[in-house]
């Protein structure tokens, strides 16, 4: 008898520290949702009273007829500049807090991945020319059209290229897509910085900046990549990234062909 009170005496432990783990368990994921939402709501506040302050600034710097002193007109132009930054963040802040929750509008979209891909790209011409790097862009054709979110893949070779800019001081930046398998895969290959090899797990997660590496600008908040990685998971994909110190990185993103791994109610008819 004895034994067996012990016995049970065990299990009542057992079930006891399982229902504590659970509750634990429950009150961090309750803890996580409210997070998410306060960086919702937060970035959703600053929003709009940033967007109303910017546009009277910019209306000002546009306006041949409104005649500005040099001087006004560069602390406007700062204005601007900083405005347009914090805005920026603002937004992908939102974006990954929407993701985050699930609650991202997304509309996938037979598109002709190479063509639209190369437009983007073509946008980093000038920044990357006055920079001295050499731009290579080497689309292949695919079988047929990919279904992406438009504006999510605006924001996954946006984010990517602008690191490209950012971590490369000298040499060049190739930007390339192709058929793998039965996968588009995008290749963004700076000769920047790249990565010590304790930070590369760590570059996806939200916030992390590798500290003490060379950038043209330290403009950043580390929610880039993070972004970066929840827009590819949505499209069924994965990105991922090659790097080493000193001599350069590889940022290769890669999207199922097709349609099937995609939520029929998201995906838009027509196309391309
Ligand atoms: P950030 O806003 O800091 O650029 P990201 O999420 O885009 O944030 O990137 C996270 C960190 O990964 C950066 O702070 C940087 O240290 C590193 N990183 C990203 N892209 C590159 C790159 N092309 N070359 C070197 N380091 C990079």
């Amino acid at each position: 008898l004895q034994l067996l009170s012990r016995q049970v005496a065990a299990d009542v432990a057992r079930v006891q520290a399982y229902e504590a783990e659970r509750r634990r368990a429950e009150q961090l994921e309750a803890l996580d949702r409210a997070k998410t939402a306060f960086f919702s709501n937060v970035s959703h506040e600053f929003r709009t009273p940033l967007t109303l302050m910017l546009a009277p600034v910019e209306d000002a710097l546009a306006d041949r007829e409104e005649v500005l002193a040099p001087r006004q007109r560069e602390r406007l132009s700062l204005v601007q500049r900083n405005g347009a930054r914090l805005l920026k963040l603002v937004n992908s802040l939102l974006d990954y807090s929407r993701l985050e929750a699930g609650r991202a509008k997304v509309a996938y979209q037979a598109t002709d991945l190479p063509a639209f891909t190369a437009e983007l790209v073509s946008h980093f011409e000038s920044a990357m020319h006055r920079a001295g790097l050499v731009l290579t862009v080497a689309m292949e054709p695919l079988a047929g059209p990919v279904w992406v979110d438009r504006e999510a893949w605006e924001k996954v070779v946006f984010n990517l290229l602008s690191n490209a800019l950012k971590y490369t001081l000298e040499g060049d930046i190739e930007v390339s897509l192709r058929e793998e398998g039965a996968e588009a895969v995008l290749r963004v290959r700076d000769t920047g910085t790249g990565i010590p090899a304790e930070a590369l797990p760590h570059v996806f997660e939200r916030f992390h900046r590798v500290e003490g590496t060379w950038a043209r600008s330290h403009e950043g908040s580390g929610i880039g990549l993070s972004l970066v990685q929840e827009l590819v998971k949505l499209h069924g994909g994965s990105a991922s990234v090659h790097s080493v110190l000193g001599q350069g990185s590889t940022f290769t993103v890669r999207l199922p062909l097709g349609k099937d791994h995609l939520p029929p109610e998201h995906v838009l008819t027509g196309g391309t």
